[in-house]
């Protein structure tokens, strides 16, 4: 069957864990490495009877620098509400979450696809709310570890704006840079700090009204978003083909199958009764707090992305790939200040470092030769003093042994010889010893300057500088 292509509209909410060492309301720790269930719990995250939830001051100044790297307007009286539901992993009966006055509203960041103008994402609002616990299921039964109950999350909802699963996951991966790079959340989604629910509709073409959109819940992994956003939009697809409507519903993602399976539809939607939560004031944010945190900003990935093309003049991807690792990009800048020569750096970091690392399934932390060294061979390739191939080789053993790369050079006699006498020399050598073809060359045969280079780089047993070698040979053949 012929499938009609439909336009996604695509809206995303991320959840992250807010980086910090205790829980939202309470005192205990706030950790992700998993450690023995039921560890950090206390009679306030438990929702004991009587308790009282304290607001966790370093959760809202971390939630407000996020917000403010996300270019969002900082609500100055923002307030908590309760969100009611029962499920066994919710032991207060509620989630504490913001309802009506989130912290921040109102923001954006801009995606990247290769050869493609960056685009702007809107982003509606951030909310703080607090974690539910985690069920597994067994055979006889199910379990439930309340260490994850009561932890901070930012709820970061955009706008409808993201009309194709590649800038769905662009947006994602963009966002994990800037929580991390601002230092509001390690969003490390392997450790479950950071997961998505999507909302998804289809409609004819990008000026039609939005279709009926369906959500999904609960993605944990970029691989995860792309699948199910890939298989809802060929589901739709072929509902829609068939003269079917859409029906407005909550899905899951289901690995195993690849599948997106129906979990509730709208007509049983949950209600919460939200309402203002009663334990907690109304939250105050004065313009010292917020100037405080926007001092605390460091320069955001897209704009050291846009700082790399425009004065350093790389290539967009060999910026994107420098700026997604903030490690590698530190290095990078190290490199590229040591040399004076960023686009040098950019290509030995990206593509010579970065095969080294990933053959030896090294990290940068792990090498064993400073960053001086590799400064060093990339001006000795600039001053013609080696050739690229005698550089690699000499970088692959300064990798493998720390070895300093003047050493490995001059132990493998990689030196090209740029001195104008010793070269000269030689090129008298070849010039005698090939008579006829000197005379073919000055009859007009110029393709013989090869041959003449070629000879004097055999006679230098390779240590020649063949570029000073061919302009020595033009001025004497001249
Ligand atoms: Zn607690």
């Amino acid at each position: 069957m012929f499938l009609m292509s439909y336009v996604p509209v695509i809206g995303l909410e991320i959840h992250a864990r807010i980086k910090t060492r205790t829980k939202l309301f309470c005192r205990c720790a706030n950790e992700a490495v998993p450690v023995e269930a039921n560890r950090h719990v206390c009679p306030i995250c438990m929702g004991f009877p009587g308790m009282l939830p304290l607001l966790n001051e370093e959760a809202v100044r971390l939630a407000t620098r996020a917000c403010l790297a996300l270019g969002m307007t900082i609500c100055p009286e923002t307030k908590f509400d309760r969100k009611n539901y029962f499920y066994p992993d919710l032991p207060m009966g509620y989630q504490i979450s913001q309802f009506d006055k989130p912290i921040g509203a109102d923001g954006h960041l801009f995606i990247e696809q290769a050869g493609s103008a960056p685009r702007r994402i809107g982003i509606e609002r951030l909310h703080m709310e607090n974690d539910a616990g985690k069920l597994s299921h067994f055979d006889d039964g199910s379990h439930v570890d309340y260490n994850r109950a009561g932890a901070p999350l930012m709820e970061i909802v955009s706008m409808p704006e993201i009309f194709s699963v590649d800038d769905a996951k662009s947006y994602a991966e963009e966002m994990q840079l800037i929580l991390r790079a601002v230092g509001s959340s390690d969003a490390d989604m392997e450790k479950g700090m950071m997961r998505f629910d999507a909302n998804i509709s289809l409609r004819a073409d990008s000026n039609a009204p939005f279709g009926t959109k369906v959500e999904i819940k609960n993605l944990n992994s970029f691989k995860a978003l792309e699948k199910a956003l890939a298989y809802e939009i060929d589901r739709q697809t072929r509902l829609l083909e068939k003269g079917e409507t859409i029906v407005q519903e909550t899905r899951g993602w289901d690995e195993g199958s690849g599948k997106t399976i129906s979990q509730r539809s709208k007509e049983i939607a949950a209600d919460y009764r939200y309402f203002p939560e009663p334990d907690l004031p109304p939250l105050s944010i004065t313009q010292e707090h917020i100037d405080a945190e926007r001092s605390k900003l460091p320069e955001l990935p897209f704009a050291k992305r846009e700082r790399y093309k425009t004065i350093f003049k790389l290539d967009g991807e060999v910026a994107r790939l420098l700026v997604q690792q903030e490690d590698l990009a530190q290095y990078f800048e190290q490199v590229a200040e040591r040399t004076g020569n960023p686009k040098a750096a950019a290509t030995w970091v990206t593509s010579i470092l970065l095969a080294e690392l990933s053959n030896a399934k090294e990290r940068l932390e792990d090498l064993r030769f400073p960053v001086e060294d590799l400064a060093r061979l990339i001006t000795l390739v600039s001053e013609d003093a080696v050739s690229l191939l005698s550089a690699k080789e000499t970088f692959s053993i300064m990798y493998a042994t720390g070895q300093k790369p003047d050493a490995i050079i001059a132990e493998k006699g990689f030196l090209q010889v740029s001195d104008d006498s010793a070269l000269l020399a030689l090129i008298d050598e070849v010039l005698a010893a090939f008579p006829l073809q000197r005379a073919e060359y000055a009859g007009g045969k110029t393709a013989l300057l090869g041959f003449f280079v070629g000879q004097v780089m055999q006679r230098s047993k390779g240590s020649a500088n063949p570029k000073k070698v061919g302009q020595l040979l033009l001025e004497k053949l001249s």
